[in-house]
């Protein structure tokens, strides 16, 4: 029988994508996917660290694994991601019955882990930096998927003061055009429609990279002059325009990318939204997100992001007016140290300027090893929780508002899978699908037909909305399986 595998997953698309990778090479060692954690012969923690919450959320899930290692029988243990790289053999004090503990940069050595940990090495600690300044990898993909993750770049260079992310993921560097998108072809050879284009700052894709074929645009310019990579260098826009023109990736039929930064979010990536006539990338998803984190230039400054609210705005009016459709999300953190009420209600007044589609909230907590957390965190916890609460329901009329526009509307989705939230209404045989437009908004639908629609494009007609989702009919493939 083969042996079992369970991957516990918490943080960013970029740990999802990294537990993708780790599931994938397991399987190459022949093991299966366990449903669950009791019944897998290896077990891997992907933590996030970028709050404190969540990497004791991490730290804390291994306490209830400790018994089944009774004996110094039972599964291998393992900690990895952003957690594994930031705390190395410390965790092995907390928790002396994990058997390894790996790194953001050493994923592709899980085979070798293994291996010894099987051969009877104790505390097997993977979690050096590759410190070349080349980035070359292959995307993996476990089983046959429409969507992929593809990374194209990691680490970052911008240093954010409240972020332990550079500390985790290194110095930035950038995978090749060219291996970008022999990669992508690849992918669609195998069936992948959708690629998510993943780095933490997508805009200074290429940094370093010769523009050896010298693709355009060469330089990128914002409203504060040249920005991102240098000319000589390749960049984002170029990747996307590369993508977008290979024959061999024809059958694509969304590229996506997050996550960007406002300081080098470029007008030539914004011509890339235009519609194809008017020389746009016509597999770009209409779909932005561009973190902004607060309403205020003064709290921006402390939190070291050196980008303007004024600038922001002048980006997304911009960004609308080259695609009216696109939707834009956002994250934000209310409550870090020194915000007053006005500087919040700065924060308000931008959510209700730039009408975002949805955002990402949280309340400020320090996060140790960051130069924030040596601020005085002197917005109380009362305050922190009050202002969050107040933002999301802000945000929640604005978003019933932009979801409800939609109703009426024909649009195209890829379905996800099952409803995990939705049920089918009592008496009916059918099921409740779930999946993403090409603005990203989700949406529902009902069918009797029992095909799997899963991976599949199909068209639905908006019928109702909330805040957070779209309900749709089915418009083509209910009745004759005729599916796009
Ligand atoms: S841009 Fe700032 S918030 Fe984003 S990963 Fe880099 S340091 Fe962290």
């Amino acid at each position: 029988m083969n042996p079992k595998f369970f991957i516990k997953t918490f943080g960013c698309q970029m740990n999802v994508a990294d537990t993708e990778r780790m599931s994938a090479l397991l399987s190459e060692l022949g093991m299966l996917p366990a449903d669950h954690l009791e019944d897998a012969q290896v077990i891997i923690i992907n933590g996030c660290s970028v709050r404190e919450k969540a990497s004791h959320k991490a730290v804390s899930i291994l306490g209830g694994l400790q018994e089944l290692k009774q004996d110094g029988r039972g599964p291998i243990i393992g900690m990895g991601g952003c957690v594994g790289q930031l705390d190395k053999e410390t965790l092995f004090k907390r928790a002396p019955f994990l058997d390894f503990v790996f790194g953001t940069d050493t994923i592709d050595n899980l085979p070798e882990i293994l291996h010894r940990v099987k051969n009877g090495e104790r505390r097997v600690l993977f979690t050096d930096f590759d410190p070349s300044m080349d980035y070359s990898t292959e995307t993996k993909v476990f089983g046959a998927k429409a969507q992929a993750f593809v990374n194209i770049m990691k680490g970052c260079d911008k240093y954010c003061t409240y972020c332990i992310v550079p500390y985790t993921r290194g110095r930035e560097k950038s995978r090749t055009i060219s291996e970008v998108v022999d990669d992508i072809a690849r992918l669609v050879a195998s069936g992948v429609r959708e690629v998510t284009l993943l780095g933490q700052n997508v805009n200074s894709f290429g940094k370093g990279n010769p523009n050896a074929s010298a693709r355009e645009p060469r330089e990128l310019h914002n409203v504060i002059g040249k920005v991102g990579p240098k000319d000589g260098e390749e960049n984002f826009p170029q990747l996307l325009r590369a993508i977008d023109s290979d024959s061999r990736c024809a059958e694509l039929k969304r590229i996506r990318f997050t996550s960007s930064h406002p300081l080098d979010f470029s007008e030539e990536l914004i011509d890339c939204y235009a519609s194809p006539e008017r020389g746009g990338v016509s597999r770009l998803s209409p779909n932005l997100h561009l973190p902004v984190q607060s309403g205020s230039n003064a709290v921006l400054q402390k939190m070291g992001r050196h980008h303007k609210i004024e600038t922001y705005v002048e980006q997304m009016d911009r960004l609308r007016q080259v695609c009216p459709d696109v939707s834009i999300s956002s994250d934000l953190i209310v409550g870090f140290p020194t915000e007053t009420a006005q500087d919040f209600e700065d924060t308000l007044a931008l959510c209700e300027r730039v009408q975002f589609d949805s955002i990402y909230a949280f309340a400020y907590s320090p996060r140790p090893g960051t130069r924030a957390s040596k601020m005085q965190d002197d917005v109380p916890n009362t305050v922190k929780n009050e202002r969050l609460n107040q933002l999301l329901q802000h945000q929640m009329k604005i978003a019933e508002k932009r979801y409800a526009s939609r109703i009426g509307k024909e649009m195209e989705m890829l379905v996800e899978g099952e409803s995990k939230n939705q049920k089918v209404a009592g008496g009916k045989s059918g099921k409740v699908w779930t999946g993403r437009t090409g603005c990203n908004r989700v949406v529902n639908f009902f069918s009797e037909n029992p095909m799997d629609f899963t991976g599949r494009f199909v068209n639905v007609k908006i019928v109702a909305a909330s805040g957070l989702s779209l309900q749709g009919e089915l418009v083509t493939g209910d009745a004759t399986g005729d599916i796009k």
